[in-house]
């Protein structure tokens, strides 16, 4: 439920309803806007008497949300959220952000040396793991802690904000101390109490969708972050599975660029695209860029690595820094083109199920 306060209540009366919501063992959300201020409920809202709450001094509305995740979605937040890091903003009617750099953090001077030509090239965040979530036991997992230190390193020397990947609740306190956004993995995206413990730093989320994930769950899981107060939520489509059985994939991964328009009408928040691990191959970085790109994304994260053949991880799906600037360029353009008012995510355009068999 959202409970939509007259733009004339008073401070008494906003207090008065949440007093009311949380006698009743829920939790609230409240968001402020330009206009009105609405207040979200966390829980069981079927405890709430709908019509008694619209009857008291200062609600204007109670509407009931029909979809699980409420707080993330455009009935909550109407317009589009602009999360901002240091000079970047994204979202809305940003420019296309581009978030890149290598899969791994290897060295203070590798992450630097990727990180310099990267933002020659035109990108404004600087990426790299430092705790890497791997399937095998024998591979890199990371430089850990020391990692963090060359990202904050690089970071402050290049004058990007960082994000990097926290893999655990006990990495939570120090990943925020040494990164500007931090990224929850795909194969983190169901793990709730990481979720949560990362959405109290405050600091902006890079929430990525699992590889097996309906898009409904991984907004309900996304719900988590902003129940816990954190509206500095990117979300991020990162490729699924592709098909099993007797069909042999040709790419690690199927970047699902459905899910960007989609998600674009679902929720306010800025959506980025991530070409490397959505398809694995470094050429399919650039028609999937300039895809993800003209179909809404408000940026993409992109592996770069200047000595692919040497890198620690992922060196397959990783760009070379020669490639970026070309990438940027076309995406910039492309975005320019695209008149979004013609067809305006935030509007009612049905939900597209009519022609669903
Ligand atoms: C990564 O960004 O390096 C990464 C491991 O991403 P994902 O969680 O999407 O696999
Ligand atoms: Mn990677």
């Amino acid at each position: 439920m959202s409970i939509v306060m007259k733009p004339s209540a008073t401070k008494g009366e906003l207090e008065e309803v949440i007093r009311r919501v949380k006698a009743l063992g829920l939790g609230t959300d409240v968001s402020s806007g330009e206009f009105q201020t609405v207040i979200g409920v966390i829980g069981d809202e079927k405890k709430l008497d709908f019509d008694q709450v619209k009857l008291m001094p200062g609600v204007y509305d109670a509407i009931r949300i029909q979809v699980p995740y409420r707080l993330v979605s455009r009935s909550y937040i109407p317009k589009d959220v602009v999360v901002k890091v240091g000079d970047v903003s994204m979202g809305g009617d940003s420019p296309p952000v581009y978030m890149c750099g290598p899969c791994s953090i290897e060295s203070y001077e590798q992450l630097y040396r990727i990180g310099k030509v990267a933002k020659e090239a035109g990108a404004q965040v600087l990426r790299g793991g430092a705790y890497k979530p791997r399937t095998s036991v024998h591979s890199f997992q990371g430089l850990g802690d020391e990692g963090l230190e060359h990202l904050q390193a690089a970071g402050r020397d290049l004058g990007l904000p960082t994000v990097t990947e926290v893999r655990s609740e006990t990495e939570v306190e120090i990943v925020a101390k040494h990164a500007d956004i931090i990224q929850i993995g795909a194969r983190n995206m169901f793990n709730q109490d990481l979720i949560e413990a990362t959405a109290r730093t405050g600091k902006p989320i890079l929430f990525k969708r699992s590889f097996a994930a309906q898009i409904d769950e991984y907004l309900s899981f996304a719900e988590r972050i902003v129940a816990n107060h954190n509206k500095n939520l990117l979300l991020c489509e990162r490729g699924i599975m592709p098909l099993g059985g007797s069909f042999k994939p040709q790419t690690r991964f199927t970047l699902d660029l459905n899910a960007v328009p989609i998600l674009r009408r679902e929720t306010p928040f800025p959506v980025i695209a991530d070409p490397s691990h959505g398809t694995g191959r470094r050429d399919l970085i650039a028609p999937m860029s300039r895809a993800a790109i003209a179909a809404g994304a408000h940026g993409l994260m992109i592996e770069v690595h200047d000595r692919p053949e040497e890198a620690l991880s992922d060196g397959a799906q990783a760009l070379l820094p020669s490639q970026l600037a070309g990438i940027i360029r076309t995406c910039n353009l492309l975005h320019k083109t695209i008149d979004e008012s013609e067809t305006p995510f935030s509007s009612d355009l049905g939900d597209g199920k009519d022609g669903h068999r």
